[in-house]
């Protein structure tokens, strides 16, 4: 007979997420800090579950977006994780060597090191936008400096989010490696969790919540947030190799991108030769138009209406809007799908100027002076990243020592995210901490002092009851 019950003796409970932390607390206790060598048998499990399910991955990502290239997912979210987790494997022996410290000549003959230890249970939640990247690479990160990890992956990119739950599950227990999925509400329970730090991918308003919440319980947290990254564009920059890489930057992911370049300062002489370099450069990376396979599709009818207001709201407040690129009229022929939009004449009263883009929006800022540039800039938070189209000249060296950011392009956008042996993070409110390579690592340990008394201790003079011998090293001590 049919069994018509829900509950029947297969029915899986899914443990609460803090049931998770309590399980993944207890076995890290239980079992301790795990080898060199059980780490880099994790990484490489992680690493051959990336290869071998490319395809998988590729199909998941563009399902999401409604659109994406599988050779954009594959350059952007395969390659980095395959290539984080090498670079990790490969370096991991020096960056678990403890480091001998100084002693001062008062504290010889004690010796003094530092050791890093895992943390425990590291939480991450991570945004739609590079779903795997952003995921993955802190989890391998995690794994690396030998803690456990629960990862809540974005409920805007759910065939992602069940995929790796899924495969993370057939190389890890749940013990080892979590995946929490669900919406808002569940996102945070997640944030208030007694972990022992928190990563968090996402935007800064969140952000601020997830902060928030972590605080309650003390948690230590990495914030990686957005904003909007300047490029600067030098007279000399508009040149084409220079251009097709800032286009590629841009317009990578339709600019769903947290270190896309959000809007571009341009030597007011510069203008049009630039918007006409950009437009010759869109033609060739997308032959097609906006309907070409390889411009990725807004990820949801929120984000692709809130685009659209943006562009409507600038229109009505004075800014003139130029469509570029090949066919840009076919925008319409494919769902939530925006042509590459230059925006001119733009205003600090226009919303598109006030918040984050992350889209195929490019308002253009004229400047007369580098020192109007680093003045826009420095009036603003703190960027992700800033970018340099321009010269090796007195001019770079400026904007490089009087502007802060998060991390610096020059004559190149968003690539520098794939270096792994730079730290990847902002500052402000573009974010607090950074990963990557051994900033990653760090992150995710605790670099414990540890003081080795020796037999005999120049210290062990300054201790009650004191007399005239103290009375001598303290006129030795204090001059
Ligand atoms: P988001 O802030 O809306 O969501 C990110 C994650 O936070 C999701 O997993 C979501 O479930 C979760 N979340 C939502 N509300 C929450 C709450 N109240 N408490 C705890 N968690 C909550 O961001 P998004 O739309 O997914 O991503 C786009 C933003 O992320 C942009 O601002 C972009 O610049 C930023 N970003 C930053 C980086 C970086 O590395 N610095 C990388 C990619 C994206």
């Amino acid at each position: 007979m049919e069994n018509t019950s829900n509950f029947t003796a297969e029915t899986v409970v899914e443990p609460t997420p803090s049931a998770i932390l309590d399980r993944q607390r207890a076995a890290f206790l239980r079992e301790g800090p795990p080898a060199i060598d059980e780490r880099k048998k994790d990484l490489a499990r992680l690493r051959e579950l990336v290869i071998e399910n490319r395809s998988a991955i590729e199909e998941a990502i563009a399902k999401d977006f409604g659109h994406r290239s599988r050779h954009e997912t594959a350059i952007l979210e395969v390659v980095p994780v395959i290539d984080g987790i090498s670079y990790l494997m490969k370096n991991l022996r020096r960056f678990m060597r403890a480091e001998k410290r100084h002693v001062a000549i008062t504290f010889k003959m004690a010796r003094g090191r530092v050791e890093y230890q895992p943390l425990g249970v590291i939480g991450i939640i991570s945004p739609w936008n590079f779903p795997i990247n952003l995921s993955l690479v802190p989890v391998a990160t995690a794994l690396a400096a030998g803690n456990r990890v629960m990862l809540k992956p974005s409920e805007l990119s759910p065939h992602t989010s069940e995929l790796m739950k899924t495969l993370l599950a057939t190389i890890f227990d749940t013990d080892q490696v979590a995946v929490v999925t669900g919406g808002e509400d569940v996102a945070r329970t997640f944030s208030s969790l007694p972990f022992d730090h928190l990563l968090f991918t996402g935007s800064t308003n969140v952000g601020r919540a997830v902060m928030r919440a972590a605080s309650e319980n003390l948690v230590p947290v990495t914030l990686e947030l957005g904003g909007k990254s300047p490029a600067i564009i030098a007279p000399g920059g508009v040149v084409a190799p220079a251009m097709k890489r800032f286009a590629f930057g841009k317009l990578t992911n339709a600019g769903q991108a947290c270190v896309a370049p959000d809007y571009a300062l341009v030597h007011e002489n510069d203008v049009a030769d630039f918007v006409d370099h950009l437009d010759r450069v869109t033609c060739g990376l997308y032959p097609k138009g906006p309907t070409s396979d390889d411009y990725s599709s807004i990820i949801s009818e929120r984000h692709f209406a809130r685009l659209g207001d943006l562009i409507e709201d600038a229109a009505s407040k004075g800014a003139t809007v130029r469509k570029i690129g090949r066919n840009s009229a076919q925008e319409n022929d494919r769902e939530r799908t925006l042509a590459p939009t230059v925006l001119l004449n733009v205003s600090d009263n226009m919303t598109v100027m006030q918040e984050e883009i992350f889209g195929p929006i490019l308002p253009i800022v004229p400047y007369k002076t580098l020192d109007e540039a680093l003045d826009f800039i420095n009036a603003r938070p703190r960027p992700l990243a800033l970018y340099w189209f321009g010269p090796a000249d007195e001019d770079r060296k400026r904007v490089l020592a009087e502007t802060t950011s998060g991390a610096v392009g020059i004559n190149s956008a968003v690539i520098h995210v794939g270096q792994d042996d730079l730290p990847f993070g902002g500052i402000g409110e573009s974010g607090i901490g950074a990963y990557h390579g051994i900033e990653g690592f760090r992150r995710f340990s605790h670099a414990k002092a540890i003081f080795d008394q020796s037999r005999w201790n120049a210290a062990d003079l300054a201790r009650a009851p004191f007399g005239k011998l103290t009375d001598l090293i303290l006129k030795f001590l204090v001059r």
